[in-house]
């Protein structure tokens, strides 16, 4: 049977990767929808690539020009709609791959169909928690992480027959990213071309500066918590610089189940959409002969602070952790204009969360006013800095 498919934020990387997968298998998997912001004429490409029979543009004036792109591409019997929420409820599974809080809209869409997400937008859990996490019990309503660490997760803890009873911790693995090993002092000066060179995965500007905080991996630590219910006193971090144990899974009798393979975003996408089976996936097979070791120490807390700073947010739970990520979400864009040096950055956080009384957010727009109200106190520290 095919499995079919809407992919939203299409012409991102998670979009592209999507395209890859499918592409790879098309017995198996078959594009319905897709949607764009406003980068229509890639969006357009991609439906002729994939035969998607709907394509939804959020940006007015870029979906008044879709007909003549579609009709030029020779594409002339698809719909253009505004908005792929309602086509959710149409597909077996929805790739929610949009960047920012435009993806909620899908993640709850979705959920509330009954139908599977195959989440990659990180507002969605970390931001939204409080308002995603009740959609989960809507029949039929699956949630498959697609970042490596959770798919890695989601992977080991298929093989405990009761995890409420017999996980015994979550270990996420870090890359520890290009600033590894390095010192407070030593780091106080780096500059942006330093930070973004991230010896494992290649990403986007800001989710690499984020490695190299290590605010990416409380962010996913939180994320964590959200999605497998473990208390955060049961989830460790651990770095291991080769990026090939994705995560693990400590169970009851000591016994340690971690998931390997090489860092591919197209293996956790496509592992997400064959759930429960396992997709038939031609990339990503290690290579025994090339991996040589596999290392694992400690990360350095007192260096990369941003690690406990979302911790203690994810603690505090509510609207804190939508407060933490978009007050880092400005120190991240301060530091790449060069108006913030790197170790500023978790005194940004620091100091906006310090500043922060956690309230419950009840629906999206009062998780969007959080976020509001983040930027604007981490503004306001930012302005206070000199680089
Ligand atoms: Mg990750």
């Amino acid at each position: 049977m095919t499995v079919s498919v809407a992919l939203a934020g299409c012409t991102g990387s998670i979009g592209r990767q999507t395209v890859e997968v499918v592409a790879a298998d098309p017995e198996r998997f078959r594009i319905d929808a897709v949607s764009v912001g406003s980068s229509v004429r890639e969006a357009v490409d991609v439906v002729a690539a994939t035969g998607a029979r709907v394509i939804a543009v959020s940006d007015p004036a870029a979906r008044a020009q879709a007909p003549e792109l579609l009709r030029a591409a020779g594409c002339s019997h698809v719909d253009v709609v505004d908005d792929l929420a309602p086509v959710c409820a149409e597909v077996d599974v929805v790739v929610n791959g949009v960047v920012g809080f435009a993806g909620l809209d899908i993640t709850v869409a979705t959920l509330a169909a009954g139908r599977r997400l195959a989440l990659a937008n990180k507002e969605s859990l970390i931001a939204a928690g409080p308002v995603v996490q009740p959609l989960r019990a809507t029949p039929g309503a699956e949630l498959i992480p697609v970042d490596s660490e959770h798919s890695a997760l989601h992977q080991c803890l298929r093989s405990s027959a009761d995890a409420d009873v017999e996980v015994a911790r979550l270990v996420l693995t870090a890359s520890g990213g290009p600033f590894r090993g390095r010192s407070l002092v030593d780091l106080a000066h780096v500059g942006r071309e330093e930070a973004l060179a991230h010896p494992t995965w290649a990403m986007g500007p800001k989710i690499t500066v984020d490695s190299s905080t290590l605010m990416n991996k409380g962010l996913e630590v939180i994320e964590a918590h959200e999605l497998f219910g473990v208390s955060y006193d049961e989830i460790d971090v651990v770095v291991h610089p080769q990026s090939v144990v994705h995560s693990m899974v400590e169970f009851s009798d000591a016994s340690t189940i971690a998931q390997l393979s090489l860092p591919d975003m197209r293996l956790p996408i496509a592992y997400a959409l064959a759930w429960p089976a396992r997709a038939r996936t031609p990339f990503g097979r290690i290579d025994w002969a090339q991996i040589g070791a596999l290392s694992f120490e400690v990360p350095d807390r007192a260096t990369f602070r941003c690690l406990d700073l979302a911790i203690a947010a994810g603690r505090a739970g509510g609207d804190t952790p939508a407060v933490l990520s978009a007050a880092n979400e400005v120190a991240v864009d301060a530091f790449l204009d060069g108006r913030l040096r790197w170790p500023m950055i978790a005194d940004v956080v620091a100091a906006v969360l310090d500043a922060h009384d956690t309230s419950m957010p009840g629906t999206v727009t009062d998780v969007i006013d959080a976020d509001r109200r983040g930027r604007a106190a981490a503004s306001a520290v930012v302005a206070t800095m000199a680089a």
